[in-house]
């Protein structure tokens, strides 16, 4: 390989093995990434990992959306159509993100599943669902769909973990192969301009790394069409994967400009400086997302327009409650076009911050399970989970850019001649800051997820006191929403903790219908958390 001549002292054998190593694990990478999509399929994990843009967020908002990755993600938001991707990211962080998110996003979190109910056999084959035609004590499939949902389920997590790894794979082929130097020199041959070098470097980088996770996020998109999640066609899909590519390449382009500027100016407080540049970069992103971003994508139009008995009925809940959430902040987004899945979601902040609803929703929902999940969907607006997402999401990007920091440094310290690489502010080191970036993230999840549960589950909380009382046997409407989500979602019927832990945005389906079905305060004489009627 290109560096072997340039390997010098003590670490030659170490590197010449390395070198080695990679130059045999190239092939067998190679051939992952074609053949994969076949092996899985043959093995039987048949399920699609994501719906492809559209995703799910099940009944919700976007929890990694408002995570305020969502800024970055916009990108990723394919994967969950409103925007629940997200981990951290920076500069490269940017690009990590808008890439390392879609993948998450995309692979993942879509659908959140539910467990298997005690009562119901826990074996392919639970209770009919005549059972529950009176009441929704618990989640039930049908030996068809129980089934289709478990396969479905366990191909999206293999996935997942399969993209999270290949990309960081890829991401270190870059750096030992030369590719990332090389790009670099390109880069810098083309002019002797720095705005333009990072024009060309950026781009050519981030497309070129996520080009090698294409073929695994279209397996997912095939799958996701085999288990009708999907109705998108392929072209549709290419052409969503390229938006996001455009706009992921032009937020890193951007951020990495301004880590060149905090580099430049502090060489031992870049990661801080950077920390405080980016953010209003990220928040601003976020806030125009709803109406520059989010469009690109999908339709929105106002709900009042197409559904006014809907809207009147959410006036009501909200006039009950005392709330007042103008209904011009509420939008339908036609996700039929793309996708089977029912879901809603609230985005935006400040004056952008709306709640949107899928078409799909309505379709296959009753009035009052809709207005159900309008009433979750509020939670998160009024309980300002967006802003808080946005927070949480600062406080670790604190953390990862000052780990990425570190970590570059001491990796260029190590490997830096091997690459190429010869400053923290050469080009080619947004690779490694992607690498870091990308490797902190996903060890990041279960914490992202853990923080986006917790939210979920108050949301549920709030939309369970909103409409009792006004929807007649609320408790019941808003189980038997969850039953019918799960089944059109095909959600997992019994997630392992491990997976829940580490993937969840949501509580497993079916432990939230259980919870809903039993969420009675007001006959044990207690108060409602977050509701109160007047007189109450
Ligand atoms: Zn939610």
């Amino acid at each position: 390989m290109a560096s072997v001549g340039a390997i010098a002292g003590v670490c030659d054998e170490i590197s010449l093995a390395m070198i080695k190593l990679f130059h045999r694990s190239l092939p067998i990478f190679l051939g992952m990434i074609f053949v994969l999509p076949v092996a899985l399929a043959a093995e039987g994990h048949d399920g699609l990992l994501t719906n492809s843009h559209g995703s799910a967020e099940f009944v919700d908002c976007s929890p990694r959306a408002w995570l305020g990755w969502r800024a970055i993600y916009t990108l990723t938001r394919r994967a969950d159509a409103n925007g629940a991707a997200g981990m951290m990211g920076s500069a490269p962080i940017a690009a990590s993100l808008t890439w390392a998110q879609a993948r998450v996003s995309v692979l993942l979190p879509q659908t959140y599943p539910e467990r298997p109910t005690p009562t119901q056999p826990s074996v392919p084959g639970s209770a009919p669902r005549a059972n529950a035609a009176s009441r929704t004590e618990q989640f039930t499939l049908s030996n068809e769909r129980y089934e289709k949902a478990v396969r479905y389920s366990r191909a999206r997590y293999v996935l997942y973990f399969v993209s999270e790894l290949l990309t960081i794979v890829v991401v270190i082929l870059f750096l030992q192969l030369g590719i990332a130097a090389k790009f670099r020199d390109f880069a810098e041959c083309v002019s002797d301009n720095k705005f333009l070098q990072g024009l060309v470097f950026v781009p050519l980088l981030i497309v070129s790394v996520d080009f090698f996770d294409l073929p695994v996020r279209a397996y997912a998109h095939s799958l996701s069409l085999r288990y009708e999640q999907s109705v998108q066609g392929w072209g549709s899909w290419l052409w969503d994967w390229s938006k996001e590519e455009l706009l992921g390449a032009g937020l890193a382009f951007v951020l990495v400009l301004v880590l060149r500027v905090a580099m430049r100016r502090s060489p031992r407080r870049w990661w801080f400086v950077f920390w405080v540049l980016a953010l209003p970069i990220l928040l601003f992103t976020f806030f125009i997302s709803p109406w520059f971003i989010d469009p690109l994508f999908n339709k929105f139009e106002p709900l009042a327009a197409k559904y006014p008995q809907l809207t009147a009925a959410m006036e009501k809940v909200l006039h009950r409650a005392g709330l007042d959430i103008p209904t011009d902040r509420m939008f339908l987004m036609e996700a039929s076009k793309k996708t089977n899945s029912i879901n809603a979601y609230v985005t935006g902040i400040g004056a952008s911050k709306r709640v949107v609803v899928w078409d799909n929703t309505i379709q296959k929902l009753s009035t009052d399970e809709t207005v159900f999940i309008f009433g979750h969907e509020i939670g998160h607006y009024v309980l300002g989970h967006n802003r808080n997402g946005f927070l949480f999401f600062a406080a670790l990007l604190f953390v990862a850019l000052y780990l990425s920091y570190r970590g570059l440094h001491w990796a260029l310290d190590r490997w830096g001649k091997d690459w190429h690489i010869y400053s923290p502010d050469d080009w080619a080191a947004v690779a490694v800051l992607l690498l870091l970036l990308q490797v902190i993230s996903f060890l990041a999840m279960p914490l992202v997820s853990s923080f986006s549960r917790i939210q979920e589950h108050a949301a549920d909380v709030y939309g369970l006191e909103l409409i009792h009382g006004i929807v007649p046997d609320s408790e019941e409407v808003a189980a038997h929403a969850f039953q019918v989500m799960g089944e059109f979602d095909l959600a997992d019927p019994n997630p392992s903790p491990i997976i829940t832990f580490w993937l969840y945005s949501h509580p497993p389906l079916a432990e939230r219908l259980v919870f809903a079905h039993g969420y009675d305060p007001w006959a044990k004489g207690e108060q409602p958390k977050y509701v109160r009627r007047a007189g109450e």
